[in-house]
C-alpha cells in the first residue's frame, strides 16, 4: 500500500509544476526537496544585509503562459514586468547597441545601415521557427518504442502529429529550421550581418549555458532556445519577476499546496527504492521511507541514475549511456550589492539602458577567444559577462538609493585543468568579473558593498547541477527532443516501471519554462487513469 499516488523528487520549478498538475487532478502528491527552501535554481535570497536577489536564474521569458494560467500564478502573487530596454551592448571603442521597442533600428543604423534591414528579416526567420518550437514545448516528443504494441501505435500517431506541425512550414523555413538545429550561430550571423555588436547580440544567446565557441556546430540551436519565450504575451522579450525568480517558485508552491500537494524541505532523497522492475518510493537522508505508485524525478538525469538508484536495478546499456550524459555549462554566477548605479563610458549616466541585459562581449571573436582561453587556462581572462540590475525595475530588492546586480558570466571551465579546485580560485575569478565590468563602467568596483559568488562547483554542491550545468545537460542535438534524456525514454518514462522524468533533463530542456513538469504530469495522468488533461 503506497503512502501517496505520486512522489516528486526535487522542489525546483518543474517538480512544483508537476506536483500542482497531479494534485489538481486529484492525486495524492508529496514533494521532497533536499534544500531548506523550495525553488531549485529559481530562488531569491538575501545575500547581503538588506539586499535580496535571484540566486541562480535571474530573468524570465521562457515560463510557459499555459502553466502561468493553469496554476493561476498571478493570483498566487506572481507579477512579471518588462525591461524598459531589452539589451545594451557597449564596446570598448565607445560605440554601443541598445535594443528595445522604438530604439533598435536607430541604434543599429548608427553601426550599419545594411544590418537594419537584415535585423528585421532575421528576426522574422527566427520568430517563424520559434513559433514551431512553441508548438512542441508542451507536447511529449514521439518516443521510440521497441517491438510492436499499443504504445507503438500511439507513438506513431504522435510522430505524425509532429510531422504535421513541420509540414505547415514553407520549404524555405524548413531549411532555416535545419540550419538552426545543426549549424553554428557564428556562421549564420556572419552570413547575414556586418556589425560586430549586432552579431554579438544574437551570439550571446548561443553561448549562454553552452560551454562552446559561437562557431561550434549546434550553437545556433542554443540561440533559438533562448528565443521561444515571451513576457505578458509579447513574444521574444525578457522581463523581471517582482521579488526575483523566487516569486515564481513561491507562487508555484502555493498553487501546488492549494490543490492538496504536500511539500517537505530539508528532505533529500538518499535512494530510490526499486522492487523487481518497479520503483515503489524513496528512502530519505533522514532514514524515512516514502512509498508511492509513481515517482517523478526533477533532478539532473545523471545524478538520478548514477547516485540515487542502485546500479543493479538498471539495465546495463542504459546505465552506461547515461554515464556519458554531457553536463557542464561553463557559467559563473555572482550577485553584488551596489551603493550606486554604474555609469558606462559608452552611455554615461542613468537611463533605460540600465534596466536591460547588459552584455559585455562586443564580438563573436571575443566570445570565441574567451572559450579557447577557458579551455586552456580554466577561465577566460577576458570573460563574457551579462550584467542585470533588477533593482531598476523592482525597489523591493535593495535599500532606497542602492541597487543589486546579477552577473552571469560565461566561459569558465566546469572543472579546472591540472587538478586545480574552484575552491582555490573562486575569489580571484570573482575579482576578475568585477574588474571586467569596471573597464566599461569605471567606478563600478568601488560601488560594490557585498557579493555572493557561485562557481560551477558551488552550483553543483548547492543545487545538484552537475558540472554547474544550468540546463541539467547540454542542449546538443543528441540530448534533445526524443533523445532527452535518451532515445527510448524521451516520453518522460524512465527505464523502470513507475519512474518518470519531470525536470530540465527531459524535453524541452532547461530554462524556467515549467514545460517538462507540465508534460511529465500529463504522461503520469495518462498512465494513472487514461486522462488527457
Ligand atoms: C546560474 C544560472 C542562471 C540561470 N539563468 C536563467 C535565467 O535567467 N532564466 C531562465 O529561464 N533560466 C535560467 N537558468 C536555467 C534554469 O534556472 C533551470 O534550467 C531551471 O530552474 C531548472 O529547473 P528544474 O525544476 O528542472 O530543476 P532545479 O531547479 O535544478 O530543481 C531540482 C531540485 O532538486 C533538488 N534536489 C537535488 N537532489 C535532490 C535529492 N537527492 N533529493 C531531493 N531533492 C533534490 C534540488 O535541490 C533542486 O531544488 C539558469 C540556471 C542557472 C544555474
Amino acid at each position: 500500500m503506497s503512502d501517496y499516488d505520486a512522489l516528486i523528487i526535487g522542489a525546483g520549478h518543474n517538480g512544483l509544476t508537476c506536483a500542482a498538475y497531479l494534485a489538481m487532478y486529484g492525486m495524492r502528491v508529496k514533494v521532497v526537496e533536499r534544500r531548506k527552501v523550495v525553488g531549485g535554481a529559481a530562488v531569491t535570497e538575501e545575500f547581503h544585509p538588506g539586499f535580496r536577489n535571484s540566486v541562480a536564474a535571474y530573468t524570465v521569458s521562457l515560463l510557459n503562459p499555459k502553466v502561468i494560467a493553469d496554476l493561476d500564478l498571478h493570483r498566487h502573487g506572481l507579477q512579471i514586468v518588462e525591461r524598459r530596454a531589452q539589451n545594451f551592448l557597449p564596446a570598448p571603442d565607445g560605440s554601443y547597441l541598445l535594443t528595445g521597442e522604438g530604439r533598435t533600428h536607430q541604434s543599429i543604423a548608427k553601426l550599419s545601415e545594411r544590418d537594419t534591414m537584415r535585423f528585421d528579416a532575421f528576426n522574422r526567420e527566427l520568430e517563424t521557427i520559434a513559433d514551431v518550437l512553441r508548438k512542441f514545448v508542451l507536447r511529449a516528443p514521439p518516443d521510440v518504442v521497441e517491438g510492436f504494441g499499443r504504445r507503438t501505435i500511439s507513438e506513431a500517431f504522435n510522430a505524425l502529429g509532429s510531422a504535421n506541425i513541420l509540414r505547415g512550414l514553407s520549404l524555405e523555413s524548413q531549411r532555416m529550421l535545419l540550419d538552426l538545429f545543426t549549424r553554428s550561430a557564428g556562421d549564420m550571423l556572419d552570413d547575414r550581418f556586418e556589425s560586430d555588436l549586432v552579431k554579438a547580440l544574437f551570439g550571446f544567446d548561443a553561448i549562454v549555458g553552452n560551454y562552446a565557441s559561437p562557431y561550434a556546430a549546434g550553437s545556433a540551436y542554443v540561440m533559438l532556445h533562448h528565443a521561444f519565450g515571451e513576457v505578458n504575451g509579447r513574444k521574444g522579450l525578457w522581463g523581471h519577476a517582482i521579488g526575483g525568480m523566487g516569486a515564481i517558485t513561491q507562487a508555484m508552491a502555493a498553487a501546488a499546496r492549494n490543490h492538496g500537494a504536500e511539500i517537505e524541505t530539508d528532505a533529500g532523497v538518499h535512494e530510490v527504492i526499486v522492487e523487481g522492475d518497479r520503483v515503489i518510493g524513496a528512502r530519505l537522508d533522514n532514514g524515512e521511507t516514502v512509498k508511492a505508485a509513481y515517482v517523478a524525478s526533477s533532478v539532473n538525469p545523471k545524478l538520478l541514475y548514477t547516485r540515487l538508484i542502485s546500479p543493479d536495478a538498471l539495465p546495463k546499456p542504459f546505465l552506461e549511456r547515461i554515464g556519458h550524459w554531457r553536463n557542464g555549462s561553463g557559467t559563473f554566477r555572482m550577485n553584488v550589492a551596489l551603493s550606486a548605479l554604474p555609469s558606462f563610458t559608452a552611455l554615461p549616466g542613468e537611463g533605460d539602458h540600465l534596466t536591460a541585459g547588459i552584455i559585455l562581449a562586443p564580438s563573436l571573436g571575443y566570445m570565441d577567444r574567451a572559450w579557447l582561453d577557458a579551455r586552456q587556462h580554466g577561465w577566460s581572462r577576458e570573460p563574457v559577462v551579462e550584467l542585470l540590475i533588477p533593482s531598476t525595475l523592482d525597489d523591493s530588492l535593495a535599500p532606497k538609493g542602492m541597487h543589486v546586480a546579477s552577473l552571469f558570466c560565461q566561459h569558465v571551465a566546469p572543472t579546472l585543468p591540472d587538478g586545480r579546485s574552484w575552491d582555490d580560485h573562486r575569489d580571484e575569478v570573482a575579482d576578475l568579473m568585477i574588474a571586467t565590468v569596471d573597464r566599461y563602467a569605471p567606478g563600478f568596483a568601488a560601488s560594490v558593498m557585498g557579493r555572493q559568488v557561485l562557481s560551477p562547483l558551488d552550483l553543483e554542491r548547492e543545487f545538484g547541477l552537475l558540472g554547474g550545468d544550468i540546463f541539467h545537460g547540454a542542449l546538443s542535438l543528441n540530448q534533445l527532443f526524443s533523445a532527452r534524456p535518451m532515445l527510448g525514454h524521451g516520453g518522460y518514462r524512465g527505464p523502470l516501471k513507475g519512474l518518470y522524468h519531470c525536470g530540465s533533463g527531459a524535453h524541452p530542456g532547461g530554462g524556467v519554462t515549467g514545460a517538462p513538469g507540465h508534460n511529465a504530469a500529463h504522461v503520469i495522468l495518462k498512465d494513472h487513469r487514461g486522462i488527457f488533461a
